[in-house]
């Protein structure tokens, strides 16, 4: 065994969703926790994130008087997840345990004092099938003042919407200009803007919400943590049973030995481009999302241990353009690619797909179309009341956008169809009769081809001030705009297999003893398919909870 520098109870790698939630329940158990985390920041692309947690059967459920179970739970995710071989991290058993534990891991979070609630009305993302909730099965932390983390406030990774909103707030303020309540939700979150200016508090929304309030409590708690601390390598005794991690703190390494055991919640591989071409050949590192620490040599890691991988191919799509003068960079256009008055085509001009489906099933459709006619990246096509009324890339609705868009052409734009047609390299009579089919759906609010708006998850993307549907609107009025996106991503959604208890497995099935997985280091319980917002983060909190009760279990026992 390698010289111990150090000895905790339980040693967690990374500083992600399930990190804190795993150490506040190893606090719990009267035993003391260490969190290590790679990067100079805490709070993994957690604290980047929307912070949407997927829980079914949740107590704010209960509370609102909105039916579910742990019986309506598993008929939709037998639906939506079903069985595969090819799926072992989203097994029933697993689906099971997922829906099981998953409300008593709120009711933990709730128990220490972290301030949940429930998105009123974000459906379930495949809202027609049996078992779905039309609601919505989510839960989000409420804003956080930052101020109270007094000089530990700049060690947490700040979110994507650099504006303090909630996250039912952020879906209406993108409507200003079609809806009342947009309008009155920019006024509210203006004004919060301001009396936070004078008062000196420092508003967190979303993701760094959640992770500023699991950091809050874990500090307050006397959870160990430590940022530069990238772990390198996993430590075992002769039996093979994970006794501790080597990593290297501030440049100097470090031993430390972990009595009940180690859990890896690494995050994915999203930023590691040799795993990318191995495991998803033909997407790329830069499209993503996801915090620099995405890079997946955890997952490696354990493989060196003989833990068995699956899913590794697939990934939590989401669509990404790149508009010069963006300042992260990448934009993620989910919601934009759904509103009327604009519509998708792959490079031969021709629609192949339905605009509002979930973030993941599109991109999915992307790749595979890519397959037989070029489509990534595809091509965003609006017209002048889109422009007028929709956010583009995140800049407000009819605001001037930098000239670079156009100059640098990144922006196409034609008076007619046909002249954007050319501009794009795109047959000019194949666009033009593209759109013209859609219009016709679009005046009729039914899409015969490929059913845009027919669900509920599908119009909520939409703009419910646009009639007859709130998901179609023609693309009619020059002058007329296409710019391109990609099948970017906001994190992986394959890795190690893990148990109904966390525990990683070996490819044979048996259990590398002492050793935990969550989050996106694991291969998903959601298998390939994305239940609904927060499917990514809820199962990192969960399963870290469960490997944390587990560990202590354990140890007591
Ligand atoms: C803009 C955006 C919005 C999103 N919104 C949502 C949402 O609302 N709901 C949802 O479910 N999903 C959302 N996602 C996806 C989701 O955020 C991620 O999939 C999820 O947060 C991953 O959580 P995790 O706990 O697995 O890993 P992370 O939160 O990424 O944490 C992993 C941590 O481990 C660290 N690490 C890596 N290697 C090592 C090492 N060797 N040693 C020590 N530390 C290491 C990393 O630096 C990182 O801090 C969003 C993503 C983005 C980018």
């Amino acid at each position: 065994m390698a010289q111990t520098d150090e000895t905790f109870d339980f040693v967690i790698v990374g500083s992600g969703g399930g990190s804190m939630c795993a150490a506040l329940a190893v606090k719990a158990a009267g035993m003391e926790p260490l969190i290590l985390e790679k990067t100079d920041l805490f709070g993994g692309t957690t604290a980047k994130s929307g912070g949407i947690m997927w829980i079914p059967n949740n107590r704010f459920l209960k509370e609102a008087g909105i039916e579910d179970s742990t019986e309506q739970s598993m008929t939709y995710m037998d639906a939506v997840v079903g069985d595969h071989n090819d799926t072992p991290g989203a097994t029933r058993e697993r689906r099971l345990a997922y829906i099981t534990r998953a409300p008593q891991m709120v009711d933990f979070l709730v128990d220490q004092d972290i301030k949940l609630k429930r998105h009123h009305y974000w459906p379930d993302y495949y809202s027609s099938a049996p078992g779905a909730v039309e609601t919505g099965r989510t839960v989000f932390a409420e804003l956080f003042d930052g101020s109270v983390l007094g000089k530990d406030f700049g060690n947490l990774r700040p979110n994507f919407v650099p504006v303090p909103v909630k996250s039912e707030e952020a879906w209406e303020i993108g409507l200003y200009k079609t809806t009342w309540l947009g309008k009155l939700t920019l006024a509210k979150v203006a004004l919060r803007m301001v009396t936070a200016k004078l008062t000196g508090k420092k508003w967190l929304g979303s993701g760094a919400a959640l992770q500023g309030r699991m950091y809050h409590k874990a500090l307050q708690a006397g959870v160990d943590m430590r940022r530069k601390a990238g772990v390198e390598r996993l430590l075992t005794d002769d039996s093979g049973r994970v006794i501790g991690v080597a990593t290297r703190i501030d440049g100097e390494e470090r031993t430390i030995h972990a009595r009940y055991g180690v859990l890896v919640n690494a995050g994915g591989f999203a930023r590691n481009q040799e795993m990318r071409d191995k495991y998803q050949p033909g997407t790329s590192a830069n499209w993503s999302a996801t915090s620099p620490g995405d890079t997946g040599e955890m997952i490696q890691e354990m493989m060196r241990l003989g833990a068995g991988v699956a899913q590794m191919d697939e990934m939590v799509g989401n669509q990404a353009a790149f508009p010069p003068e963006n300042a992260d960079g990448i934009a993620l256009v989910v919601s934009e690619i759904a509103k009327p008055n604009s519509m998708v085509v792959d490079q031969s001009g021709e629609r192949y797909i339905n605009e509002t489906q979930s973030y993941m099933s599109f991109c999915q459709g992307m790749l595979a179309r890519n397959k037989s006619v070029p489509a990534v990246p595809s091509w965003l096509v609006y017209d002048s009341q889109y422009n007028s009324k929709y956010m583009v890339t995140g800049t407000m609705p009819g605001s001037k956008k930098p000239a670079s868009w156009l100059g640098e052409g990144w922006l196409k734009k034609g008076n007619t169809i046909e002249e954007l047609a050319s501009k794009c390299d795109i047959d000019p009579g194949t666009l033009k009769a593209s759109v013209e089919r859609f219009n016709g759906f679009a005046r009729k609010g039914v899409d015969e081809d490929f059913e845009r708006g027919g669900t509920a998850y599908d119009r909520f993307l939409g703009d419910k001030g646009n009639s007859p549907s709130p998901s179609m609107g023609p693309v009619e009025k020059g002058p007329f705009f296409a710019y391109q996106f990609y099948p970017g991503d906001v994190g992986t959604y394959g890795g190690v297999i893990t148990d109904t208890d966390a525990r990683v497995l070996r490819e044979d099935g048996s259990v590398i003893d002492g050793l935990y997985a969550t989050g996106i280091s694991t291969a998903s319980v959601m298998g390939r398919a994305y239940p609904g917002a927060g499917a990514s983060v809820g199962p990192s909190f969960v399963w870290g909870y469960v490997a944390a009760t587990h560990a202590m279990e354990q140890a007591a026992g």
